[in-house]
């Protein structure tokens, strides 16, 4: 919120030189107008945060919004709306609807007087909203999800990229869209970073996060456990390696075991689906150009990472993976200020920092004739 109140009069138009009107001198200035009423439409991983991210950007540039948290999360942003509202926020300005994505998202997304549509949410979701709002000619921003490479050099340093990738896998259950989850390592490092990787999973202390030192707690939802243990099964059934982690038993808590497989192929599906699990997919490369081919080969494209001590290396590469962020030695570096989203499957335009502010104005362009 902080970071985006300093775009409010930060959005500024330009002058611009022309050749005149029918020989007559003229003034020609733009001027960023908020786009209208926006529907913003949340998942229910980070449901508080990315309700922000919309929030803050669009008030910023002199939206109001309608927000439709997910039905499983929806109470952070009624608080959040409730507090706005104590806050001084005038009526209207900040609206929140709550139910089911067909029902009420889908209005939201048909009504006449909704502008744009912000969403951050599954592919399938997106696709649908983006056929709704094409017919419409609604403004859409698609934050869809990912299967983000974690490109692991053997000029690498191992303790940092083990670090990172461990972080990529299970933060947050590994129910992160930009999660780590395809581990594109090279060969003469691949069989003691697996090795290494399985070690952090079964150190991971499982349990309920109320308890001190526990580290990852369970699940969403029985459905997401069971989409997790659905996958982890047909990694096992395909042939790739089970080195730590498997399939989880139900218990009180819907609680999956941290899970990693190594000689994966990636047209496998735990390489090719998100998974939204604690689950990493190891995959061996020889050489540069077959890490890039391997990162590229995947319908998503929402963020990736380099491991490497290289730095023209490590550009190089960053240049030549397909998609949104890049870290380098670093996994996920979001910041307030920095732009966040994807290209191919993870999506359409681009929330936070500066691009994420102006996304919710139109340029417009005013004309002055000056006659001598
Ligand atoms: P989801 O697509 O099922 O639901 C997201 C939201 O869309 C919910 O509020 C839902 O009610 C609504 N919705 C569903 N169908 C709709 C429709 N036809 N019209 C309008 N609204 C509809 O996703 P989810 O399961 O809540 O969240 C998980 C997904 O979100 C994952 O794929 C994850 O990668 C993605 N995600 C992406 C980012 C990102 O920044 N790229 C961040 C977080 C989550």
């Amino acid at each position: 919120m902080r970071a985006a109140s300093g775009w409010a009069n930060q959005l500024e138009g330009r002058t611009i030189p022309t050749g005149g009107y029918f020989g007559t001198k003229t003034l020609s200035y733009t001027v960023r107008e908020p786009v209208g009423v926006v529907g913003a439409i949340v998942p229910w991983n980070s449901p508080l945060m990315i309700t922000v991210w919309k929030l803050a950007a669009l008030l910023a540039a002199g939206c109001t919004v309608v927000i439709k948290p997910s039905e499983e999360t929806p109470q952070s942003a009624l608080l959040l709306a409730l507090l706005a509202q104590e806050a001084g926020f005038p009526d209207g300005v900040i609206n929140v609807v709550t139910g089911y994505g067909n029902e009420v998202g889908r209005a939201l997304c048909e009504h006449p007087d909704v502008a744009k549509i912000s969403f951050t949410g599954s592919p399938e979701a997106g696709r649908e909203i983006q056929r709704t709002a094409g017919v419409l000619f609604k403004r859409v921003a698609l934050e869809l999800g990912g299967k983000s490479p974690q490109i692991v050099f053997d000029d690498a340093s191992f303790d940092d990229a083990l670090r990172g990738c461990t972080l990529g896998l299970f933060a947050n259950q590994g129910q992160v869209c930009a999660a780590g989850s395809r581990i594109l390592v090279q060969r003469s490092l691949a069989e003691r970073f697996g090795a290494a990787l399985a070690e952090a999973a079964q150190a991971v202390n499982v349990g309920d996060p109320r308890e001190p030192g526990v580290q990852m707690g369970p699940v969403a939802k029985k459905a997401q456990f069971d989409r997790v243990n659905r996958y982890i099964q047909l990694g096992i059934d395909q042939g790739a390696t089970l080195l730590a982690g498997g399939v989880s038993a139900p218990k009180k808590g819907w609680f999956v075991r941290p899970t990693i497989f190594a000689n994966a192929r990636n047209d496998m599906e735990i390489a090719r689906d998100e998974i939204f699990g604690p689950v990493g997919t190891l995959i061996t490369f020889d050489s540069e150009d077959e890490a890039i081919a391997l990162a590229n080969d995947s319908s998503y494209g929402l963020a990736a990472t380099v491991w490497t001590r290289d730095l023209v290396k490590a550009h190089r590469v960053a240049a030549a993976v397909k998609a949104g962020a890049v870290g380098i030695n670093c996994w996920s570096p979001l910041d307030a200020n920095l732009p966040w989203g994807g290209v191919k499957t993870s999506g359409i335009g681009r929330e936070g920092g500066f691009s994420g502010a102006l996304a919710y104005t139109e340029e417009k362009v005013i004309t002055v004739l000056l006659p001598a």
